[in-house]
């Protein structure tokens, strides 16, 4: 199968986070074809393929492979064959990219020396994938890597590639609040304490923890996307529940963030008398940091491989990714660079028209649709081109 085959397939059979079996498969099998030692079921679906090709430097490179519940509405011919479930993220194109990598680093051992490592990674998403692998003992059973490399695609005109040094993609928190009262008649408000009222205080004053405890050269969001209490209007609820998420763009500042959602929570309640309110952090993906040398260097050779007009600096992006666990984890450096996937003539007429962020569909929209090429050949030409400077030629 061809690459854009490959891709087709994958794209037509998204599988979610932690789900990741036929998309594994796959992977596994295209690493055994080219002659890597694999490792499946690393973190539940997670695979590690090695390469090992005499002495000198390992590097990592790594391929998120989940989709999201998301109900694709492209009209691609190939498109998503499973109902609610689409690659609207575009890991597919990581996974294909990876497996192209795989093949030409395979294909070329001659004119290079080292250990390659291709790790397909579960449920990035979720946010789980990359600590689930670690915990899975990724690192007892593939060598420590000498450098971690991976790419996003994302709406920039296929083509172009390029990473920001430094912080590249925000830190992002799940948190889910449990705001506790005493429940009772509507009528008796006396003899209750009213969750709704907290809650509602809650959702105002979360308002200042930006504007007023964060620096304004700090970039930072709190946004209440859920809030849920009560049945009936005549009945005050026992308690009343808020669905929170955060973004930051340092360690420091998302701590910060995070005592002070806690302690807003707390006094409110405080001041209704009310039990103390329950917290419960779900996802939580830490800030995503380029190495700063490794990072001039990689793209450096994007620059000689593929020409300055190709290569961007995309600044620091307000999605987020775990990608970075894998380099932490072993005091590595990270590499992680944007993959242009939007079609080069529309984005010139879009950005004329001042219009990208109507034409231009983002990542996460069911409109979602990175042309095949020249996409493709670009990631997996970005993905040996990063790799080879760094294996010894
Ligand atoms: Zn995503
Ligand atoms: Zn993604």
């Amino acid at each position: 199968m061809t690459i854009e085959e490959l891709y087709r397939d994958l794209h037509a059979h998204p599988e979610l986070s932690f789900e990741e079996t036929r998309t594994a498969g796959i992977a596994a099998a295209e690493l055994r074809a080219a002659g890597f030692d694999v490792i499946e079921g690393i973190g539940i679906t997670g695979v590690a393929g090695v390469l090992r090709n005499g002495a000198g430097p390992t590097v990592l490179l790594r391929a998120d492979m989940d989709a999201l519940p998301v109900t694709e509405d492209t009209g691609l011919t190939y498109a998503s064959t499973a109902t609610g479930v689409m690659h609207a993220c575009g890991h597919d194109v990581h996974v294909a990219c990876l497996i192209g990598a795989v093949r030409e680093l395979a294909a070329t051992q001659a004119e290079w020396a080292g250990t390659v490592i291709a790790v397909f990674q579960p449920a990035e998403e979720a946010g789980g994938g990359a600590q689930a692998m670690l915990d899975a003992g990724l690192y007892e059973k593939v060598p420590v890597p000498d450098v971690v490399l991976g790419q996003h695609v994302g709406p920039a005109p296929a083509g172009m590639v390029g990473a920001h040094p430094g912080v590249a993609f925000a830190s992002a928190d799940s948190i889910d609040i449990t705001v506790r009262g005493r429940g009772g008649h509507g009528s008796r408000p006396e003899t209750t304490i009213d969750p709704i009222v907290i809650a509602a205080a809650v959702v105002g004053r979360l308002q200042t923890i930006v504007s007023r405890e964060i620096s304004p050269q700090d970039t930072s969001v709190v946004t209440v996307g859920r809030i849920s209490a009560g049945t009936k209007n005549n009945i005050i609820p026992d308690d009343a529940e808020l669905g929170l998420s955060m973004r930051a763009y340092s360690e420091d500042v998302r701590l910060r963030m995070i005592a002070a959602i806690k302690r807003i929570v707390n006094a409110e309640s405080a001041a209704s008398g009310a039990p103390e309110p329950l917290f419960e952090f779900a996802e939580s993906f830490p800030v995503t940091v380029n190495d700063q040398l490794a990072t001039e260097r990689t793209m450096t050779a994007f620059r000689s491989e593929f020409g300055d007009e190709a290569v961007i600096d995309p600044g620091p992006v307000s999605g987020s990714e775990d990608v970075g666990l894998l380099a932490t984890a072993v005091g590595a450096p990270l590499v992680y660079w944007i993959l242009g996937g939007a079609d080069p003539e529309k984005y010139l007429a879009a950005a004329n028209a001042g219009t990208i962020e109507r034409d231009i569909p983002s990542n996460h929209s069911s409109h979602f649709a990175p042309v095949i090429q020249p996409t493709l050949d670009r990631g997996v030409a970005a993905l040996v081109t990063a790799c080879r400077e760094w294996l010894r030629s």
